[in-house]
């Protein structure tokens, strides 16, 4: 597919970012091709526009790149999972394990509702340990994760693994 070479090429990788020994996939370059921006939403809206998603929950930082133009066409809402603190109504929270320690996502309460269907969206997924922390928070509040998606899987770390049964969708691999 034109579209994907397009989209890989305008990846940039930057060894030893933020620490020696890691190959940075940064996606930053991806957003100065107007085109492979453009082809990386269409891709998503095109699998996602018919499911039924009512929500589209997108992973900060870069969640929040992808994730409000996918909402847009289709039809969904817009939420955030954020940094611990940066939430300024009530939140519920979930802890979720790092290389080193553990860090927490947030979502406001009455963000979502049970029973909605929602799409989770990130740049990249590494060890797969925000992804599932973000579908157990949203599990708490019995909203269906109908899939997550990102534009980048490492997929020597099988985060897919540690999603359960919920699938992942992914442009390059
Ligand atoms: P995981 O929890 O190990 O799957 O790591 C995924 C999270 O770390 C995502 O929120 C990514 O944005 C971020 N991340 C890890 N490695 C990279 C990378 O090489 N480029 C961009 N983001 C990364």
């Amino acid at each position: 597919d034109d579209r994907i070479s397009r989209i890989s090429s305008s990846i940039r990788v930057i060894p030893d970012f933020p620490k020696p020994g890691i190959m940075f996939q940064d996606i930053t370059t991806l957003l100065l091709d107007p085109m492979a921006f453009k082809d990386t939403i269409d891709l998503f809206v095109e699998r996602y526009k018919d499911k039924n998603i009512n929500v589209v929950a997108g992973i900060e930082a870069r969640g929040f790149i992808f994730g409000p133009p996918i909402a847009l066409a289709i039809g969904a809402k817009f939420v955030p999972m954020r940094k611990p603190k940066k939430l300024p109504g009530e939140v519920i929270s979930e802890e979720y394990s790092l290389e080193y320690g553990t860090d927490t996502m947030e979502m406001h309460v009455g963000a979502v509702q049970a029973g909605e269907r929602a799409l989770v969206v990130d740049d990249l997924i590494a060890t797969g340990g925000t992804l599932s922390a973000a579908i157990r928070l949203l599990g708490r509040v019995g909203v269906d994760v109908v899939e997550c998606a990102c534009v980048i899987e490492l997929p020597e770390l099988k985060g897919r693994s540690r999603l359960g049964d919920k699938p992942l969708f992914v442009l390059v691999s």
